[in-house]
């Protein structure tokens, strides 16, 4: 079949892998290059065992810093945006143990099949993504935080994830670059097979493999519109003409919900914008190590840092503010302020290569994957993957190639 992917962020190029993989004939779409929207400059984290959706009853408590507080890592900037409360209500009311649990349950599952999804493509291809299985340490900074973690804990272990609550000293066992910060650690949990990749080399990686595979693609090539008659896809506009295939996969991230309203499909998509800097490490320092090879996230800042090669991907915040990818420099300096209190030496912190990416959230953290029932009947969306799209891209990319053929 002639396939149609939009969007040339880590979900399209996943699905359009997967959808080669099965012998369709593939396109693929995008306005600027491979991995240019909220993909390139993310997180890097392969986080199998943690996709707790951000909706938890907990957030609760956290309400009154959320909408008052300026330094606070997850923020509402209300817009005259009807689409942005009706996804705020939605948020809120998702918001409770039942739907948390479900939902964690549901994205362990998906995320175990994007492992050996990503894993079998790894074997086969064999791309340099900077790809390791460096284990991930969850810090919590009170003992109130700590045993809530605990419970999730628990939790995901009926689950099957494979996960231990440690003491601070055991966390500087695991990774020594840990030690300036050891004071400020209550305890953590130490997942051992997470992994890391660089998620903008993987998007290259899969751009020039699927080239030589006969993959066509149209970059820098803006979708104006798309053609329907009926409750059918005749084809695509652009700014290099029309595109017409048998089948469409709509992968535009934080985009695809104003265009999937055109085609009459109402996606509870929306940005919620997060920032990164990558900065070059340095390793070790009179015997001591200063940068780490383990995957660390300080829940009480919210920061997540990973280890892609010789750099260090630091990132953080969820601002649910609209559309604008404008960088906040004061953002960036909480990154690089953050990264100094928690590895400092780590770099010289003279290049912050700092930039910003727009997740593309639904309210519940759950994906939408496959056709619509108000939609045409030859769209497929892979939408929605807010802050898990490098993690559940292969096991997505799977089940839409499956569903599509
Ligand atoms: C700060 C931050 C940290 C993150 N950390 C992690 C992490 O550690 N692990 C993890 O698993 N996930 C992480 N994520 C989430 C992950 O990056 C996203 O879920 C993922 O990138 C979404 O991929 P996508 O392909 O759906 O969207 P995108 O990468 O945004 O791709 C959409 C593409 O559509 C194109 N497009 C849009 N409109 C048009 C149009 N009209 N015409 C043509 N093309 C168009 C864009 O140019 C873009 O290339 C993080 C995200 C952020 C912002």
């Amino acid at each position: 079949m002639r396939v149609c992917v939009l969007g040339a962020g880590i979900i399209g190029l996943a699905s359009a892998y997967e959808l080669n993989r099965a012998g369709h004939d593939v396109t693929v779409i995008d306005r600027a290059l491979p991995g240019s929207g909220a993909s390139g400059g993310n997180g890097a984290q392969l986080s199998y065992s943690y996709v707790q959706p951000l909706a938890d009853p907990g957030i609760w408590a956290q309400l009154p810093k959320l909408l008052m507080s300026a330094s606070s890592p997850l923020k509402i900037r209300p817009q005259l945006d009807v689409y942005q409360w009706r996804w705020a209500l939605k948020f809120m009311a998702a918001c409770n143990t039942a739907a948390s649990r479900s939902t964690t349950a549901e994205l362990l599952q998906l995320a175990e099949q994007s492992r050996m999804g990503l894993d079998a493509m790894m074997a086969a291809e064999n791309l340099a993504i900077d790809h390791t299985k460096s284990g991930k340490l969850v810090l919590f900074a009170g003992t109130a935080a700590f045993a809530a973690a605990q419970k999730q804990l628990a939790l995901q272990q009926k689950l099957g994830s494979v996960q231990e609550a440690v003491d601070a000293q055991r966390c500087i066992d695991i990774e020594p670059a840990l030690a300036n910060f050891q004071q400020h650690i209550s305890g953590a949990v130490y997942t051992p097979g997470e992994c890391a990749a660089d998620c903008q080399k993987l998007c290259d990686g899969l751009h020039v493999l699927l080239t030589q595979r006969g993959v066509r693609f149209l970059l820098n090539t803006p979708i104006k519109h798309i053609k329907r008659e009926a409750r059918h896809i005749v084809a695509v506009t652009t700014t290099q003409g029309d595109v017409d295939a048998d089948q469409y996969v709509l992968a535009l991230g934080a985009a695809s919900a104003p265009v999937g309203r055109h085609l009459g499909v109402d996606l509870p998509v929306y940005p919620l914008k997060g920032y990164s800097i990558t900065l070059d490490v340095l390793d070790s320092q009179s015997g001591a190590k200063l940068s780490p090879t383990v995957s660390v996230t300080d829940s009480a800042r919210k920061v997540v840092f990973a280890r892609i090669g010789s750099r260090l991907r630091v990132a953080g915040m969820a601002e649910l503010g609209g559309y604008n990818t404008e960088i906040s420099h004061l953002q960036i300096a909480s990154l690089q302020a953050s990264t100094q209190t928690v590895f400092p030496g780590c770099s010289t912190f003279a290049d912050l290569r700092p930039w910003a990416g727009l997740r593309p959230a639904t309210p519940t953290a759950r994906p939408i994957i496959g056709t619509h029932p108000n939609g045409p009947t030859n769209m497929f969306f892979n939408v929605g993957h807010g802050a898990l799209g490098l993690t559940l891209a292969f096991g997505s990319a799977m089940r839409l190639a499956r569903l599509l053929s």
